[in-house]
């Protein structure tokens, strides 16, 4: 397979080879389990069944997963086998299919959810993403995926190149974001409260990087108004995979101060659907074991 899945478009045979992404065309999975950690209407009460794909496109170097983004943790799975999965998930009482930097495996994603669905999967597919995508492979998943619970990471191409080698962010995870809420529609919930249509944007708010994450704030909201909720995320933790010589700026965790003035600024231009993150939430009990746990 020529692989242009991502906007890296290495164009390489990933049947015989590795793009940025780090991974072949074999799926490659790292956990699949019920997991609390996610919004509240997309784990509720039992869990979001979450399936943690290895390998990723996009590479930041404070990634919070570095295991598996590396595409070093998991275990390859065919296709049939991601069926089962979802459909092993749905009995253990999972709200929704939570799958996780799914980009580089859209070419199994679609024949998976579709093969899953006519064995009876009733749960909403969760689309679980950095936001660096092609415009055209979100409109290509219209139909499979029905929430997206994606990053918005940076509005300054040069933060974006520096943390992320991707210069291009900012416009190609925007254009994303817009196909999203073209695709998936406007939030709609169950009774209990659980999305089962629309798009939730994140925000991880960055050690030093307020201002960024405030402008970041105002063109979401500028862009898409309630079409869309608003995540604002404190759980920045430095890894021990991080370049502690060559980022020293991010060695540290975000201070109270600074989540509660991106907060609180959310909150003055009016932005009213949304999640904030309370108490100790930069601590690696948010880093799941990548165990091969449901796998
Ligand atoms: S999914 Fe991987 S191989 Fe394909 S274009 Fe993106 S980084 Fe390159």
């Amino acid at each position: 397979m020529k692989c242009e899945l991502c906007p890296r478009r290495c164009a390489v045979d990933r049947d015989k080879e590795t793009g940025r992404c780090g991974v072949t065309t074999d799926v490659k999975i790292a956990r699949a389990a019920l997991h609390m950690w996610e919004e509240p209407p997309i784990s509720g009460e039992r869990g979001s069944g979450t399936v943690f794909f290895s390998g990723c496109p996009l590479g930041c170097v404070y990634c919070q997963n570095a295991d598996i983004s590396g595409g070093r943790a998991g275990k390859t799975v065919t296709v049939d086998r991601l069926t089962e999965i979802m459909l092993e998930l749905e009995e253990k009482g999972a709200h929704n299919i939570n799958l996780v930097t799914p980009t580089h495996y859209v070419h199994a994603i679609i024949p998976a959810v579709k093969a899953a669905r006519e064995k009876g999967l009733s749960l909403p597919i969760v689309y679980n993403t950095s936001g660096y995508e092609r415009e055209g492979i979100i409109e290509a998943l219209a139909g499979t995926v029905d929430v997206y619970l994606t990053d918005f990471r940076y509005i300054s191409p040069d933060i974006a190149e520096r943390y992320s080698g991707a210069r291009d962010y900012p416009d190609v995870a925007l254009d994303a974001i817009r196909a999203m809420v073209r695709t998936a529609g406007q939030p709609v919930f169950d009774e209990d409260g659980m999305m089962q249509k629309g798009v939730i944007v994140r925000q991880l708010v960055l050690p030093g990087y307020t201002e960024e994450a405030m402008a970041i704030t105002d063109l979401l909201y500028r862009e898409f108004g309630d079409s869309v909720y608003f995540s604002i995320m404190s759980q920045f933790t430095p890894t021990e995979h991080l370049d502690r010589e060559k980022y020293p700026e991010l060695c540290r965790t975000v201070t109270e101060e600074e989540y509660d003035r991106v907060a609180e600024h959310a909150a003055d231009i009016g932005i009213t659907q949304g999640f904030l993150q309370e108490g100790e939430a930069a601590d690696d009990s948010f880093i799941p074991p990548f165990d091969l746990e449901g796998v």
